[in-house]
């Protein structure tokens, strides 16, 4: 059990209203910290108000990105109380992590603990309306003041929160993407399944060009032979091909084992799909689509839950999925998720986590 000490805020801020949220621009009053030194471990837990820290400017992490984060959300359910997503998933992800990066693992309880006791210390700031969440943002920098290039010898650990809206305000719109031929987001043997922002950092100006051409995200392609799908974005993909349902396999390490990911795969099986977990060329959904048999590609992250795809562009070869509408396995998929994330149906896997 972490002794987490508690300094209050001497204001509280004003809470905006859940239309204007958005994603990621409001923070609550307070905020977890925890450091960690050598010879001590991680120690020091404890609740403060929200608001800037002091690094020395040459903490490692703004010299060498020794930096990883995690992301999930708390849910309002009807009755008032407030419930986590198979948060045991992001805390493994999170030390899976914390060894890519050398950086010291916190024990499952410790972490579970700070993010409970942080939730429900901020639980006037989960958001009531529909499709609104406190999206949970714990991240771990190194901070040890000095230039050599090895692993720190101190960190922190912080957990913010942020009060989100809902994703599909006005529906569950299809998005374009775009297949990304020219830059890549990661390579066998490289940080392609550690949650860090060096990979992110990496993948902005593919974004940024895609987002030009009026695209909303991209689909990384594998480093190597630029022939295999790995992402899509921030998010997993899948494909429905001919009626099975075909996702990238972890097996190369390039991609980001998502809970989302984890969860669509373990609902499809219990409902009876074929799921298959293997190597995907890019030329095999071009041939499945040019034979009509793909019929739904979609995204899978904890912000959207599940993001249809309407449209492919490879190179100004255009692919349109489903007419451009979301099919009836990302409805499902979706429905499923959100109505046991919200507490709407019965959690018959063990997946839901009470913090009150
Ligand atoms: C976090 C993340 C995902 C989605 O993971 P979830 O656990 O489902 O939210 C997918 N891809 C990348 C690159 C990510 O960082």
């Amino acid at each position: 059990m972490l002794d987490i000490k508690i300094t209050a805020a001497s204001s509280k801020k004003e809470k905006p209203s859940d239309n204007v949220l958005g994603f990621g621009r409001y923070f609550t009053d307070h905020m977890f910290v925890m450091d960690y030194t050598i010879g001590e471990g991680w120690h020091d837990a404890r609740i403060v108000p929200y608001g800037p820290i002091a690094l020395d400017p040459s903490a490692m992490v703004f010299h060498y990105a020794q930096e990883l984060f995690e992301g999930l959300k708390a849910y309002r359910c009807a009755d008032g109380h407030i419930q986590l997503f198979r948060p045991d998933k992001n805390i493994e992800r999170m030390n899976n992590t914390c060894r890519r990066m050398c950086v010291p693992e916190i024990p499952m309880e410790d972490a579970l603990q700070a993010i409970k006791t942080l939730v429900e210390y901020e639980k006037d700031w989960v958001p009531h309306s529909e499709g609104t969440s406190l999206y949970i943002r714990p991240f771990i920098i190194a901070t040890e003041p000095q230039l050599g290039v090895h692993p720190s010898k101190t960190y922190k650990f912080i957990i913010i929160l942020s009060p989100v809206g809902s994703y599909y305000a006005g529906g569950l719109n299809p998005v374009k993407i775009m297949i990304e031929r020219k830059y890549v987001r990661c390579v066998k043997g490289g940080t392609g399944e550690a949650k860090v922002g060096g990979n992110y950092a990496a993948s902005l100006l593919g974004q940024k060009e895609a987002e030009e051409k009026g695209y909303a995200q991209v689909l990384w392609l594998d480093g190597i032979e630029r022939k295999y799908i790995d992402e899509v974005g921030a998010m997993n993909v899948f494909f429905v091909i001919d009626g099975k349902v075909i996702t990238p396999s972890l097996a190369d390490g390039n991609i980001l084992p998502g809970v989302t990911r984890r969860s669509c795969i373990e609902l499809l099986k219990k409902w009876g799909y074929t799921v298959e977990e293997r190597k995907l060329s890019i030329d095999e959904v071009i041939e499945a689509h040019k034979n009509g048999k793909l019929t739904e590609s979609f995204g899978t992250g904890t912000a959207a839950v599940i993001s249809p795809v309407g449209e492919y562009n490879d190179d100004g070869f255009v692919m349109t999925i489903n007419n451009g509408e979301i099919g009836p396995i990302s409805q499902k998929l979706y429905d499923e998720l959100t109505a046991m994330q919200w507490g709407k149906t019965e959690d018959d896997m063990g997946w839901i986590v009470r913090v009150d």
